[in-house]
Order: C-alpha cells, then sequence, then structure tokens
C-alpha cells in the first residue's frame, strides 16, 4: 500500500482543509491557501495539470496575471501530489487514473 497522510503544507507542515471551490478575480479554481503563502490548486481529472498549473501561479500572484507570466523558474517551488479527496489525503500511489492531482506552488521571495 502507499503511504498516504492527511493534506498538509509541504512547505510549512500545517495541516491544510478540503480544497474549496473559489472565485477569485478572473479565477475559478478549486483549491486554498495556506497561511505561510503556500498556495494549492486542486485537478480533478489529473490531466490538466498544464492548466492548472497556470491558474496556481495567477493565484499565488493574487490573481495579477502579467505577474505570474514573468515569473522565473527559479522565483517559485511547486510540489505535485496525488490527492484523494475522500480522505482528505495526499500520497505518492500508483493508482492509474483513479486520483486527483493537487499542485502546490510557493514564491521564493
Ligand atoms: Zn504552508
Amino acid at each position: 500500500m502507499a503511504k498516504r497522510r492527511h493534506l498538509q503544507c509541504p512547505y510549512c507542515e500545517n495541516y491544510l482543509r478540503n480544497p474549496i471551490d473559489l472565485n477569485f478575480k478572473s479565477l475559478e479554481i478549486t483549491g486554498g491557501m495556506c497561511p505561510c503563502g503556500a498556495v494549492y490548486v486542486l485537478d480533478r481529472t489529473g490531466h490538466n495539470l498544464g492548466e492548472i498549473y497556470m491558474d496556481a501561479l495567477q493565484f499565488v500572484c493574487k490573481g495579477d496575471i502579467d505577474r505570474a507570466l514573468e515569473l522565473n523558474p527559479e522565483d517559485y517551488d511547486s510540489i505535485e501530489y496525488d490527492y484523494d479527496d475522500k480522505t482528505n489525503s495526499t500520497g505518492k500511489s500508483g493508482a492509474k487514473g483513479k486520483l486527483s492531482k493537487l499542485l502546490f506552488v510557493k514564491l521564493l521571495k
């Protein structure tokens, strides 16, 4: 069995609540924000990570898409998890197609 654990911020280890539907400026995402400044965005299908990535970058820039587009790879860090919304847990499992993906992004400066 793959190791699973409760949803937790990878940067500060805060326990986080389930991703929720958010309307933030022009963004419509399912996710949330950690008090440390990291954001997380859910990709329910697990097949749409490119789009989710841009949404997450825009979200972490507080909706400022121009700033999001100007970010360099060294300006932020990102971590991707498999996510199970029934248990609000994350893990690196081998399950195919079943799990959603949860993308964390944090600005480094
Ligand atoms: Zn955090």
